[in-house]
């Protein structure tokens, strides 16, 4: 299970898809809700929301 997500890189501007891995239930609650993705535009990571695929600090 999981889903496709597309971001806008914030430093290079362009928009990168990433397959989201989907972790329901079971003692997952700790969890922060923000993924570390690696980002194949800038080579660096960025965070995205589980639920909503937005960036760390988007609105
Ligand atoms: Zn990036």
């Amino acid at each position: 299970m999981g889903r496709h997500i597309l971001f806008k890189c914030p430093r290079t501007g362009m928009n990168v898809q990433h397959w989201l891995d989907e972790t329901n239930g079971n003692g997952d609650k700790a969890e922060s809700v923000y993924k570390s993705v690696d980002c194949p535009a800038c080579t660096l990571a960025h965070f995205v929301h589980r639920k909503t695929g937005k960036l760390l600090g988007e609105e």
